[in-house]
């Protein structure tokens, strides 16, 4: 399996050091991951308290993995690429940031929605407002359309109490659109073994009648996901359940 959501402490909830998940990922048989922390954000002063990394800790996350993926090369191949939000104000600007210092690619966890008159709202906070539903779909969009995305994370992160039949009807339209551009879908280990909002078995229900595949992504806070062995074939059988297959994650260059 490859794995591409790994974190680290620099994110500032995340355990372990790196060469922990490293270890850890070849103890579980890995010859291939990616790291994907959270990346800055500099984009309207409430992001700033959020854990994630600073802007100018960009050039050092690159030079520590790196030296390290240097260490390990005959061992294992290790990716470094970041998790972030789409926002189409800042994103050409993050995006240069990102490349200059060497990123290879992104997957999109779009953990917040945002409005014009400013406001931000956590996707994950249990809401029945269709707007926030809506616009979170908006920005998974606008990912999938800037091209720069490998796949999209958690993309059932939106916690909508409102009427099942609008879910329903909303995801299906996204996910028809999801088909038609290709772009890959995550199921995400940590929600599913957290018995978070996500991964919603409505979202994943909808993708099998579809046909569309996921992949799978540890979303590691920790080294131990790597490990946890049983979980994976938990994913696997419910999955099978649910008509989705599972993929290898395929990297879009950034
Ligand atoms: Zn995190
Ligand atoms: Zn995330």
């Amino acid at each position: 399996m490859l794995n591409l959501h790994t974190h680290t402490t620099r994110c500032g909830h995340a355990e372990g050091t790196d060469r922990e998940y490293i270890e850890a990922a070849l103890k579980a048989g890995y010859t291939e991951f990616g790291f994907a922390d959270h990346s800055p954000i500099d984009f309207r002063e409430m992001f700033q308290g959020n854990p994630r990394l600073r802007k100018e800790e960009v050039y050092s996350y690159f030079e520590e993995l790196n030296s390290l993926r240097k260490e390990y090369e005959k061992d294992i191949v290790i990716h470094i690429g970041f998790e972030t939000e789409f926002y189409t104000d800042i994103f050409e600007d993050n995006l240069k940031t990102f490349r200059d210092a060497g990123i290879e690619y992104l997957i999109q966890g779009q953990h917040f929605t945002t409005f014009a008159d400013g406001k931000v709202v956590p996707s994950a906070m249990p809401s029945d407002n269709i707007a926030y539903l809506e616009n979170y779909l908006d920005l998974l969009r606008g990912g999938i359309k800037s091209g720069a995305f490998t796949y999209l994370a958690h993309p059932d992160l939106i916690h909508y109490t409102g009427p099942e039949e609008i879910y329903i009807e909303r995801m299906t339209a996204f996910l028809q659109d999801v088909k038609a551009s290709g772009m890959q879908l995550e199921f995400n280990r940590l929600g599913y073994f957290d018995q978070r909002n996500y991964p919603d078995e409505r979202f994943w229900k909808i993708a099998g009648s579809l046909g569309i595949p996921a992949v799978i992504g540890l979303d590691a806070h920790y080294p131990w996901a790597f490990t946890d062995l049983d979980t994976i074939s938990r994913i696997r059988e419910y999955l099978s359940g649910l008509g989705v297959e599972i993929r290898q994650p395929v990297i879009r260059p950034l």
